[in-house]
């Protein structure tokens, strides 16, 4: 059997998309999965799309997210180039195969013309072109005359093949167009590009989105134009945002990027993806990549459309954040603890000690940690807890007695606090509602009394109890 050999074809457009990055993952499984090589190449032959610096990301994105090619721009091969624009000179020679064998003609038609008759009524080329003689061409090309090369449609008959996922696809070759190949700026079309790119790399599972599923006929035209084995096709349903529109950079929808950012690991991005159009047989949601190249199989891709749903990611990654160690919890939570700078001064190892049960996104360290801003001003009102029967008056009362005990047992703060309700006839819930509010004015806090004091450390403890006491009047 042929080694198999998928591509990831991104156009450098801006950021890599996550319906981009799902497209790149299946190509990758499949690839691993059959023991074939993973291809990366940069389609950028549309100059007017082109945003700067988006390769780079395209570059780091893949390696990030363990979509490790074989062979690409930065990497090499024995393909290359893997950039489109850099292999410019190679596709005017096989069009012009085409043009030879009556697959493909040349034609001279302005925009004027090309005008008219859409205006007239025409909704595609007619192929006005095709009628001049070889004699007539020959002349208007030695004359200079501007061209395109377009694609030799039959009028009649159809094109079938077998896409792996949707089965048999046939087009009436009617509802084709004849398509510039090559443009008269001699840089070839897509249309074109991916045939002959796809072809000289090696390409034999072509796997993208489903809007090139019914040009696919036009390229297998093509492929048996110029004496070509046909690929292989896997198309895939969209990502949809709703069930109305596709996830799209156009609605600013979130890119890989940005849900790092927003403090997601990479490990379930990849795993909440991969989901997204394709389920294992028995179900099972959390995968590592290893797995996922483990258990990939095409019978699993849905044809039907796929609802991102943040919810449910948020939900994946909960599940590797719960696999983390404390340390690598904090290690990470590092990088976002910078973010607040009301974080500066404290105890930030013991800190991730609280929050590694509570962090399901790494950006819920935000909301998490509010309450650290809660104490200037807070409304002493807290104090009144129904359950606990307390109020300000009790707070009052306790609060010399918990300034006292903090001072010299801070060590053993726990059984101190303790003790001091034993003594004094408070209930344990009481006593420790009391502290925990003196000492952060938050209603909800992550940990308890005691470890709101060890979070803040003694002498911070000490300040905001006395300031509390000061207030309480
Ligand atoms: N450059 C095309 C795109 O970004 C690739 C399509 C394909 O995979 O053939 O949509």
């Amino acid at each position: 059997m042929k080694e198999v050999r998928t591509r990831f074809a991104p156009s450098p457009t801006g950021y890599l998309h996550i319906g981009g990055l799902r497209t790149a993952l299946y190509a990758y499984l499949y690839a691993k999965k059959n023991g074939g090589k993973f291809i990366l190449r940069i389609e950028d032959t549309d100059r007017e799309r082109y945003v700067p610096g988006s390769v780079e990301i395209i570059y780091s994105t893949m390696r990030d997210a363990g979509l490790i090619y074989d062979e690409g721009p930065d990497v090499g091969g024995d393909y290359g180039p893997y950039i489109q624009s850099e292999r410019k000179n190679a596709y005017l020679e096989y069009a012009k195969q085409l043009v030879e064998n009556g697959s493909a003609y040349y034609c001279f038609c302005d925009k004027e013309r090309l005008e008219k008759i859409h205006s007239e009524g025409a909704t595609k080329y007619d192929k006005h072109c095709l009628s001049l003689s070889k004699e007539e061409v020959q002349a208007r090309l030695d004359r200079g005359d501007s061209y395109v090369i377009r694609q030799n449609i039959p009028l009649t008959g159809s094109t079938t093949y077998t896409d792996m996922v949707f089965g048999d696809i046939t087009v009436e070759n009617k509802e084709l167009e004849d398509n510039i190949l090559i443009k008269s700026d001699g840089m070839p079309t897509y249309n074109f590009a991916n045939v002959v790119d796809d072809h000289l790399m090696g390409i034999n599972y072509v796997i993208r989105g489903v809007e090139y599923l019914s040009s696919t006929p036009k390229y297998n035209l093509m492929y048996d134009g110029l004496g070509w084995e046909r690929p292989h096709y896997i198309h895939l349903q969209p990502i949809m945002r709703d069930a109305t529109h596709k996830l799209s950079k156009r609605y600013g929808d979130a890119s890989y990027e940005d849900f790092i950012k927003k403090g997601f690991l990479k490990e379930a991005i990849i795993n909440y993806i991969a989901l997204l159009g394709w389920s294992s047989k028995d179900n099972t949601e959390k995968f590592s990549l290893s797995e996922l190249v483990e258990k990939f199989d095409l019978s699993g891709v849905s044809h039907s459309p796929s609802i991102f749903d943040e919810q449910k990611m948020r939900y994946i990654n909960s599940l590797y954040v719960k696999e983390m160690t404390e340390d690598e919890f904090h290690d990470y939570a590092m990088k976002f603890y910078g973010n607040y700078d009301y974080l500066k001064g404290l105890d930030l190892r013991y800190l991730s000690s609280l929050l590694c049960s509570r962090v399901e996104v790494f950006s819920d360290i935000g909301k998490l940690t509010e309450f650290l801003t809660c104490f200037d001003g807070f409304d002493l009102s807290l104090f009144a807890n129904a359950k606990w029967k307390t109020d300000v008056e009790v707070a009052k009362a306790m609060l010399p007695s918990l300034i006292e005990l903090t001072e010299n047992s801070f060590d053993s703060l726990h059984d101190a606090l303790i003790a001091y309700g034993e003594k004094a006839g408070y209930k344990k819930g009481q006593v420790l509602w009391i502290y925990r509010i003196a000492l952060t004015g938050a209603q909800s806090t992550p940990g308890g009394a005691v470890e709101m004091a060890l979070l803040l450390g003694k002498e911070e403890s000490l300040r905001r109890l006395n300031e509390c006491l000061k207030r309480l009047g």
